[in-house]
């Protein structure tokens, strides 16, 4: 495997202002704050975390859509900045959760797809016309929905046109930040399957932004799990499901709604607000809300070290916590198999003719 992004250190204060003209600076908000992880080819990366852990701003760095205030992107071995940030920009791609708000209202569908192929003087009018045909076949529309406007589709048929937007200047990775927290539950299996095609297809690489973890469960080959702007644990998909060591990984985990009622309560979910991001706590950002902390969590910051291959975990008692009750992976289980089955449901009732295609 060859790694396609690699992100050191990335960091985002924001200077929080008051006074006459915002003069004073009275506190900083530390959206992001040292986050390093690597993207292989042909993988996928998942970030989760309650809402402001910072997982959209991360995507925002990753992008160069905000200046990181310390730190460093690499993709394909290359720092992005300067004259790198043209060819970042076709290689990267994004595909956004609210595609009625992400795409223009004004523009036919044709014109939405072909943009960026436009913006980076790919093709000719005819070309660009042409791949904008091949673009909706690949993500389940038909020729004839180049002419129409945004708002005489679907969320799922809008998200699909987002993603074609994002294929049609042929990207190696794609962020997809929250791409289906918008959707209803039978859609969003079809999109994230749609993904999962395309990944195979054309060797994609993903960086997907998710609170969900049915979602992730479905998409993710790795997981970093993200807590006030700092990744407190990362692994294999499997590991992070079935062995998580961070207590917040576990508690994320013990919010999955249990299906199984003699499985209920056996994990308390997690209790408190996210603090805030402006006054962080000291030593472990998590100890204000975790079950297990001691008094060395809040005196010490814990560092992100490999417990086993592959595992790397944030927290000073990783090794002598009590053991992971698994009722989350066997809960999660359930709910991603209700999901597929919606799926199915669906494609039966569309390929019988009883229902319009509808996503
Ligand atoms: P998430 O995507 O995980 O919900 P975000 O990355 O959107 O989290 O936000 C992380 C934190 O940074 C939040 O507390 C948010 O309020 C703060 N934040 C994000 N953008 C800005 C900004 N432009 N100015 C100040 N604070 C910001």
């Amino acid at each position: 495997m060859t790694t396609l992004l690699e992100v050191q250190d990335l960091t985002k204060h924001y200077p929080v202002r008051q006074g006459l003209l915002l003069a004073k600076q009275v506190g900083t908000v530390r959206a992001v704050d040292g986050v390093s992880f690597r993207i292989e080819r042909g993988e996928t990366l998942a970030i989760v975390g309650e809402s402001g852990c910072g997982k959209s701003t991360t995507a925002r760095l990753v992008l160069r859509l905000i200046e990181p205030t310390a730190g460093t992107v690499r993709f394909d071995g290359q720092e992005v900045s300067g004259a790198a940030l043209r060819t970042l920009r076709r290689r990267v791609q994004v595909v956004f959760q609210d595609p009625y708000a992400s795409l223009n209202p004004r523009l036919r569908v044709a014109d939405t797809i072909a943009e960026p192929m436009e913006v980076h003087g790919i093709g000719t009018p005819e070309s660009r016309a042409a791949r904008v045909k091949e673009l909706l076949g690949l993500v389940g529309l038909a020729p004839f929905h180049a002419q129409r406007y945004p708002h005489e589709f679907s969320g799922g048929q809008r998200q699909r046109i987002g993603i074609a937007r994002a294929l049609s200047v042929q990207p190696e990775l794609i962020i997809c930040d929250e791409p289906v927290s918008a959707l209803d539950v039978s859609i969003q299996a079809q999109v994230v399957n749609l993904l999962k095609h395309l990944q195979r297809r054309f060797g994609l690489s993903y960086l997907f932004i998710a609170h969900d973890l049915a979602v992730v469960h479905h998409m993710a080959d790795r997981v970093a799990v993200m807590y006030l702007g700092q990744i407190v644990e990362s692994a294999a998909k499997q590991a992070v499901f079935a062995n998580p060591r961070h207590p917040y990984t576990r508690a994320l985990l013990a919010a999955i709604p249990q299906p199984d009622p003699r499985r209920r309560g056996l994990v308390k979910p997690i209790g408190g607000d996210v603090p805030s991001p402006m006054n962080p706590p000291p030593g472990c950002r998590f100890h204000t809300r975790c079950p297990h902390a001691r008094p060395r969590c809040k005196a010490e910051m814990p560092t992100l070290r490999e417990i086993e291959p592959g595992h790397t975990v944030a927290c000073h008692f990783a090794e002598v916590l009590p053991p992971h009750v698994a009722a989350a992976e066997d809960g999660i289980a359930p709910v991603a198999a209700q999901r597929l089955a919606l799926y199915a449901a669906a494609r039966a009732r569309r390929m019988e003719g009883r229902e319009r295609p509808e996503i």
